[in-house]
């Protein structure tokens, strides 16, 4: 994921400030507030369906199993061959599956390379989508180093693995819901030389685009994204620009499942691979913690190892996000968009 500079300077204040960011206009206005104050209801009441039924199951220790999977093929940047066994690695999961494959070629400051996004389907007996997504590649310019992002890319692919075994055989009484590993999030260039937004999110681009094209996205209901969410110290942002109400919804499914305390306690703006969907006008909700370490040290180097996380981090979001979408399941209709 991306983010800028002056987003971890704002994290060390509590006050609530808003500032001019050079990298990333969409994401300028950042604030950070205190843990001790729970975070306002942004729309009107939202009127939810009763609490009710088994509360979703996530294993967080096969998740963290995939996580540790993953990280061993080494950096896997795009275009990089270790990229092409983890592309595998995810196929192979999904053998019997309904799974469709987009691949494309993207035209990046530092020439072609090879994108591939991964969208494996479950359908439901209601009319309607609800996209899980998690980007899977290794940031380019550290492709040098020993970075395997444990967490940036592997947590949240590794946990939309768990996902398809708890949807998969079963039938869904519910919206369909589709996982899709995106490809080519990360920046080919360092931010410094080419703005975040122009050089990142090639493959959920390219996606967002088509589904546009062929109407797909005239039935997303909603668009969850996971990234960054196995570390063992879980705080997840409230993330300004995902959807107000949707984000209510989110806060009411941790409730629900007795793990509020791990989220909302900070609000920021995110730069995240939402932002297309967001662009049009489809629910978002990015699931991200942004402080990876204390101020985010972690963040982008060599240090996101798979020590760093947790299988219950794992559970606590997977089962959040599954019973986000069990809430939105039964509400209806849905706000407006
Ligand atoms: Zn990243």
């Amino acid at each position: 994921m991306i983010k800028t500079l002056c987003l971890r300077v704002l994290l060390l204040s509590f006050a609530v400030t808003a500032v001019s960011c050079d990298h990333d206009k969409n994401a300028s206005q950042v604030r950070a507030q205190s843990p001790a104050s729970i975070p306002p209801a942004q729309t009107p009441k939202l009127t939810l369906p009763p609490d009710s039924g088994p509360p979703p199951s996530i294993d967080g220790a096969r998740a963290m199993q995939y996580v540790n999977e993953i990280v061993a093929f080494g950096p896997r940047p795009v275009g990089s061959a270790n990229h092409k066994k983890v592309e595998n690695y995810i196929l192979a999961h999904l053998k019997n599956d309904t799974v469709e494959q987009d691949a494309f070629t993207a035209d990046t400051p530092e020439g072609k390379f090879p994108v591939h996004n991964i969208i494996a389907k479950f359908p439901g007996t209601k009319d309607g989508i609800v996209v899980i997504a998690s980007h899977y590649d290794t940031n380019y310019p550290l492709r040098n180093t020993s970075f395997v992002g444990a967490n940036d890319g592997g947590s949240s692919s590794a946990l939309l693995l768990e996902f398809a075994n708890q949807l998969r055989g079963k039938p869904r009484e519910g919206y369909s819901i589709w996982l899709v590993w995106d490809d080519a999030e990360e920046a080919i260039k360092p931010d410094t030389e080419v703005p975040f937004l122009d050089d990142s999110l090639y493959g959920i681009n390219h996606l967002a685009e088509k589904w546009e094209r062929d109407g797909t996205l005239k039935k997303m209901k909603a668009f969850l994204l996971a990234d960054m969410v196995g570390d063992a110290d879980l705080n997840i942002e409230r993330d300004t620009n995902s959807t107000a109400w949707l984000e209510d919804v989110v806060y009411e499914a941790a409730t629900r499942l007795g793990y509020q305390s791990h989220f909302f306690a900070r609000t920021q703006g995110v730069s995240d691979d939402h932002l297309p969907f967001v662009k049009r006008g489809v629910p978002c909700a990015d699931f991200i913690d942004f402080n990876y370490g204390y101020n985010d040290v972690f963040w982008h180097t060599t240090q996101d190892t798979v020590d760093k996380l947790s299988p219950k981090s794992l559970e606590i979001v997977g089962g959040t996000m599954l019973e986000t979408i069990r809430i939105l399941d039964k509400m209806d209709p849905l706000p407006p968009k």
